[in-house]
């Protein structure tokens, strides 16, 4: 299925003449949604050509790639073993959003500390000798066979678009999509945390260089919001019809319409925005928004 892309008119972009339409990425499904389902499409064929009938994976609390994988175990008929970040969540995880739908779709938890959590190959050794035979996914989901499944992220009806602007968290979609880039296009990345290792572990997997980062707009670091960040994402919404998650997609367009109204961009110039999904990350977040008091994200 083939969503077309959808143009944003605001003000600026009228006043900067610049063309800004977005992927909608997150309409693929409202759970298994944009860059996550991507990334699992060839995995889970892999495991089926494996005859693997077991997915084992790690995250957050609030991790759009447990989700995913606990939604797609479930649909494509295999069993889902979520590694969680943090022990405490053991006592309260039925509270997480993210994890209760996780486990409506059948994924079992081992929850770890942190420290454990750290070391991974620790884990899997553990459930090595105590479940059957598994596929291994990544933290976040990114692999090789991930980057093929991002690279049909971009097609030939895109070649119009001279800026091609996505999120970035461990560098596998802003990959996938580099390698499907025509020769007048280039791509900018807005990092949702801090670290200047991602360029290296995007150089991994990219296979040409017309792309570059922008690490201004991580407000704080990966998972941290401002009142400000919501009041953008509200306001962007109220407009333009087009929500967006707090995590990864809020802040990418907070900073791309920044560097619009700043004239990074020529006059004239076609943007395409991703909209990696992620959606099912609000409920998470106004949890903890509404425990500090402060404003939430409308849904
Ligand atoms: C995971 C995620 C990203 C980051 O993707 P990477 O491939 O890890 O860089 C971006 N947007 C959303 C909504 C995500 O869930």
């Amino acid at each position: 299925m083939q969503i077309k892309n959808q143009q944003v008119t605001l003000p600026v972009l009228s006043q900067k003449k610049i063309t800004l339409h977005i992927k909608r990425d997150d309409l693929t499904h409202p759970l298994i949604s944009g860059n996550k389902y991507r990334k699992l499409k060839y995995n889970l064929i892999e495991a089926k050509k494996r005859d693997l009938k077991t997915l084992v994976t790690f995250g957050g609390a609030y991790s759009n790639h447990v989700a995913a994988v606990a939604y797609a175990g479930k649909h494509h008929g295999f069993k889902t073993f979520g590694i969680i970040r943090g022990e405490e969540i053991r006592l309260n995880w039925k509270d997480n959003p993210t994890l209760k739908l996780a486990h409506e779709h059948g994924m079992q938890f081992v929850f770890v500390s942190r420290e454990v959590y750290r070391g991974k190959v620790a884990i899997i050794e553990e459930l090595k000798k105590n479940i059957s035979p598994f596929y291994l996914l990544p933290e976040g989901g990114t692999n090789d066979v991930a980057i093929l499944g991002c690279q049909e992220i971009l097609t030939n009806a895109d070649s119009e678009y001279n800026f091609i602007t996505t999120a970035v968290g461990t560098g596998g979609t802003i990959s996938g999509i580099i390698n499907s880039t025509s020769e007048n296009q280039y791509v900018l990345g807005f990092p949702a945390l801090k670290g200047s290792f991602l360029k290296e572990d995007i150089r991994k997997f990219a296979k040409k260089s017309n792309w570059d980062l922008q690490n201004e707009y991580h407000f704080g670091g990966y998972g941290k919001v401002s009142s400000e960040l919501v009041a953008f994402i509200n306001e962007f919404k109220e407009k333009t019809k087009i929500p967006l998650d707090p995590i990864y997609t809020g802040k990418m367009i907070f900073g791309l319409m920044d560097m619009i109204r700043k004239d990074y961009f020529k006059p004239e110039t076609k943007i395409l925005a991703i909209h990696t999904g992620g959606l099912q990350g609000i409920h998470g977040m106004n949890l903890l928004l509404k425990k500090k008091g402060l404003p939430l994200i409308s849904v």
